[in-house]
Parts: structure tokens; C-alpha cells; sequence
């Protein structure tokens, strides 16, 4: 007989780990299975995430802010360095003791919660049975529910193929060993901004192909606006309506062909890093007879719970529909393993933030104005600078704006979107309005503590009334 468990989770990313942690918090026997490998050959938990995403990118993301505030920005403070030089080894070598951490950290936490936990391929076989790989052999479990969360991979694009040496996709623009004096970028999401805003802060030329002929589509095309003309400024030359048809890896160079406004052009790059979008991973997971089905998009198809096409059998995360972010990931996680303990784990996809970690960072949450008027929702407009703000001016982050979005005749908070020195926190104040369903006159009768960035979100609830009082209404 196969070992039985209440769940098996396949998967220990944000979604798979969460999950498996809440599950065994529930009292129910819990096995978290997962296939991930470091550059070292060694099974690690975290999925893309810890591993190879937002903790590796936001440590360098740090790094190279240091650097570049040392070696452009400190002369305003009076401080001034003799030889500021970048080590990328050094760098690069934080970031891997950081992710170490946090994935060894995730072992542990398993240990303390009582969460078993086997490396390996895991496959759903029918009868909610799963079939685990790994180089020790083969292996039967069976569980009385099952959490798919599998993840995703980078997509890959026609003629353009990746080694990781010189045509890197987001795992090796992560290794880097030296700063590319050009480095080339397919796709201005939000990998490409974040990665070409690192290589670029230490040094390199950074040219960005962007396919489409908005600047970030989803975001509010006000503040994407404002983001795209401080980015030209910072260096990062971002070319829209510009489709990537081949790259090639030429005498230790990567020749790129593109093709703007009808017309072919090509460039030569050092690395040229690919960050179209990433896709649902779902190979090797599901047995022909299991029962569970796909979209046509590759998605594992679930219902408004996560719910599979099999009963008991669910799926959470970047394998299913929706936002790839990790913290979507991990509140579907929570709220699947409330639901198999007879609770109502619910999530509101209006109040995901998102964040871009660029300099400065981009946040927002609910609706951006163009879908406020696609719809037809009448709204009013709060906005507020950073420049206005006294504790932006003294930390010398003067760049930016809050923009607010509230219903013309409730002022219930729809959308709020940041750009601006600290917006990945400032964020949450608005989530949590949105969350209660709050207005912005809510935000703008709450003490804010000043001197505070915050103060800047405050004003611009002020000014969706036209009451702010640090700048003209
Ligand atoms: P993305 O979808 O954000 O951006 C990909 C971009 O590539 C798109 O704008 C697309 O138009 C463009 N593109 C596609 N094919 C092209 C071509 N041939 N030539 C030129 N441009 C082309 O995808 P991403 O940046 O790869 O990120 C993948 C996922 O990872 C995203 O879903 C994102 O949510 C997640 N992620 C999130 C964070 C964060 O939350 N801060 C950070 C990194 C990644």
C-alpha cells in the first residue's frame, strides 16, 4: 500500500509551500514534493521565486542601487569616493547566500510545522495517487486532496535560443559574471526593466525591444508615462512597436535582427537577456488518465476556488489563471487549504498589488483610469508629486507621483498607482482601504506620521477633493 496523506502538494514555490505549511497548521498529514535544482545540482525548495526571481533580482536590484547612488548620487549629500568600483563575483555571490538562506530556511520551516517533504519529480496519477522521481528510484503516495503548484516557465520565442552563456533568459541574467558592455533586452515587462535597470546602474549600454506599442499596457497609462520618460533619462532606451525576429551567438557576440516600422535592422550585443512572459509548467506533471484538465492556453483549468476538474484535486499559482505574482500564489495557496478544512478561503483579484521593482519603484492596485472609462465607472482623480513631499526632498527621491482613483459619487478607492521612492510599501495602505471597501476621503482622515513618504498617498487622497495642502488643487 502506498503511504496515504491528507494532502500532497506538488510544488514548493509560494503558492505549493504556503499551502503545504498552512495544510499541516490544519492538523492534516501533509507531503510537499518538489523537483527544483540549483546551478549546483542541489534540490531547493522555494520555486522560482527564492531560487531564480523576486528575491535574487531584488538583491541585485540592491546591490547596483548602492552602486549607482555611490557613484552618481552622493555628491548632492557632499560625500564624495576615490576608485568606487563594482565587484560583480562579490554581488553575485550576496545574492546566492541570501537565497540560500531563504530556501534552507523553508526546510526548517517544514521540520517545525511537521510538513514531510521528498525531492523529486512528482506525477498525478489517477485515484489522486502521485508518482514521485528522483535519483534514488520511484515512488507511490496517495493523498486525500492534492495542491498542484507547479509554477511556470520562461517562454521561449522563434529563432531565439537560449545557453545561458550568451542569450540568457531570467536564470542567467541572474549570473552574470561580468558587467556586459551592451546588453540587449527582449520585452519591457516587468524582468526586462528590473534586470536592465541592474546591468545598466553598474554599467552597461542597455537597449530594450519591446513588441508592443504601449509602454507597460497594464498599468495606468498616466504613471506609465511618467515611468517611461524617468527611465529614458536614467538610460534605459526602451524601443516600442520593435519585434525581435532572430538572434544569433556570432564570434562571442549576440547579433540580433528586429524589425521596426516595416523596416529590418540589427544590432550586436555582448548577452542579450530574453523576458517574454513566462508560461504555465506543467510538464511531466499529469498522467494521460488523471483526469485533470487543461485550457487552451496550457493552464491547468480550475474555478473560481482553484478547483480542478477532479474532485479534491486543486491547483494554485502560476499554473493556473491569473497574475503571476508570488503573493497570488501564496493567498490561493491559504485559501484552498481553508476550504479543505471546511472554511471559506477567499481572495479578491481586485486588491493584488503589483509591484516593479525599478528605481523608483512602480506599485499599483485595483483599476487604472483606462478601465475606469472603458467601463463606465465615473471617477474623480487625486494626485500628488514626490517633489512636494519633505521627506522624498530629503532623502533626495524627489521623482514620482501618487495617482488615486475614487467612484465620482460613493469615493470608494477603485485604483491607486505609484510611482515614487517606497511605493512596493506604500501600496499596502491602499490595499487594505480597498480591502474595507474604503474611500478616499478614509485615507485622507487617517494620521499620517510626518515627516513619511506616506504623507505623499495622504495628500493625494486630499487632492481627490481638492483639499491637499502642499500643492496647488
Ligand atoms: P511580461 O509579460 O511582464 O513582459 C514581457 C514583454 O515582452 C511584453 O511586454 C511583451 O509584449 C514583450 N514581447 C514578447 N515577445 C516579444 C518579441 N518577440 N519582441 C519584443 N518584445 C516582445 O513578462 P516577464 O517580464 O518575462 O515576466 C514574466 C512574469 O514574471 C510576469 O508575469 C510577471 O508577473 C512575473 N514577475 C513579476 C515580478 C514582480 O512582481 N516584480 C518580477 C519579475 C517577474
Amino acid at each position: 500500500m502506498s503511504e496515504q496523506y491528507d494532502v500532497v502538494v506538488i510544488g514548493g514555490g509560494p503558492a505549493g509551500y504556503v499551502a503545504a505549511i498552512r495544510a499541516a497548521q490544519g492538523g492534516l498529514k501533509t507531503l510537499c514534493v518538489d523537483r527544483f535544482k540549483t546551478k549546483d545540482d542541489e534540490y531547493a525548495l522555494g520555486g522560482t521565486c527564492l531560487n531564480v526571481g523576486c528575491i535574487p533580482s531584488k538583491a541585485l536590484l540592491d546591490s547596483s542601487k548602492h552602486y549607482e547612488q555611490m557613484t552618481q548620487h552622493y555628491d548632492v549629500h557632499g560625500i564624495s569616493f576615490k576608485d568606487a568600483a563594482i565587484h560583480v563575483g562579490t554581488m553575485i555571490g550576496r545574492k546566492d547566500k541570501i537565497v540560500k538562506q531563504l530556501t534552507g530556511g523553508i526546510k526548517q520551516l517544514f521540520k517545525a510545522n511537521k510538513v514531510s517533504y521528498i525531492a523529486g519529480s512528482g506525477k498525478l496519477l489517477k485515484d489522486r495517487q502521485v508518482e514521485i522521481s528522483n535519483e534514488e528510484g520511484q515512488q507511490t503516495v496517495s493523498g486525500k486532496h492534492i495542491i498542484l503548484a507547479s509554477g511556470s516557465v520562461p517562454v521561449s520565442i522563434p529563432n531565439v535560443e537560449v545557453d545561458n552563456k550568451y542569450i540568457l533568459d531570467n536564470t542567467g541574467g541572474l549570473n552574470i559574471e561580468e558587467v556586459p558592455k551592451k546588453l540587449g533586452v527582449i520585452g519591457a515587462g516587468v524582468i526586462g526593466l528590473e534586470m536592465g535597470s541592474v546591468w545598466r546602474r553598474v554599467g552597461s549600454d542597455v537597449t530594450i525591444f519591446e513588441a508592443m506599442d504601449t509602454f507597460l499596457g497594464a498599468c495606468d497609462q498616466g504613471i506609465a508615462k511618467v515611468a517611461a520618460r524617468e527611465f529614458k533619462k536614467q538610460g534605459l532606451d526602451i524601443h516600442l512597436s520593435t519585434f525581435v525576429k532572430s538572434a544569433e551567438v556570432k564570434n562571442n557576440q549576440v547579433e540580433v535582427v528586429y524589425e521596426k516600422d516595416g523596416e529590418k535592422h540589427t544590432e550586436t550585443f555582448d548577452k542579450l537577456l530574453v523576458a517574454v512572459g513566462r508560461k504555465a509548467e506543467t510538464e511531466g506533471l499529469l498522467s494521460d488518465d488523471c483526469g485533470v484538465e487543461l485550457t487552451e492556453r496550457g493552464q491547468i483549468d480550475v474555478n473560481d476556488n482553484c478547483q480542478t476538474s477532479v474532485e479534491n484535486v486543486w491547483a494554485v499559482g502560476d499554473v493556473v489563471r491569473g497574475p503571476m505574482l508570488a503573493h497570488k500564489g501564496s493567498e490561493e495557496g491559504s485559501a484552498v487549504v481553508e476550504r479543505i478544512l471546511g472554511e471559506h478561503g477567499h481572495i479578491d483579484f481586485n486588491t493584488i498589488p503589483w509591484v516593479i521593482y525599478t528605481e523608483p519603484e512602480l506599485a499599483w492596485v485595483g483599476k487604472t483610469e483606462e478601465q475606469l472609462k472603458e467601463a463606465g465607472i465615473p471617477y474623480k482623480i487625486g494626485t500628488f508629486p514626490f517633489a512636494a513631499n519633505g521627506r522624498a526632498l530629503a532623502m533626495n527621491e524627489p521623482t514620482g507621483m501618487v495617482k488615486l482613483l475614487a467612484h465620482e459619487e460613493s469615493d470608494e478607492l477603485l485604483g491607486a498607482h505609484i510611482f515614487g521612492a517606497g511605493a512596493s510599501e506604500l501600496i499596502s495602505e491602499c490595499v487594505v482601504t480597498m480591502e474595507f471597501r474604503g474611500c478616499a476621503e478614509d485615507l485622507a482622515r487617517i494620521v499620517h506620521a510626518h515627516p513619511t513618504l506616506s504623507e505623499a498617498v495622504f495628500e493625494a487622497a486630499m487632492s481627490v477633493d481638492k483639499r491637499a495642502v502642499h500643492k496647488a488643487n
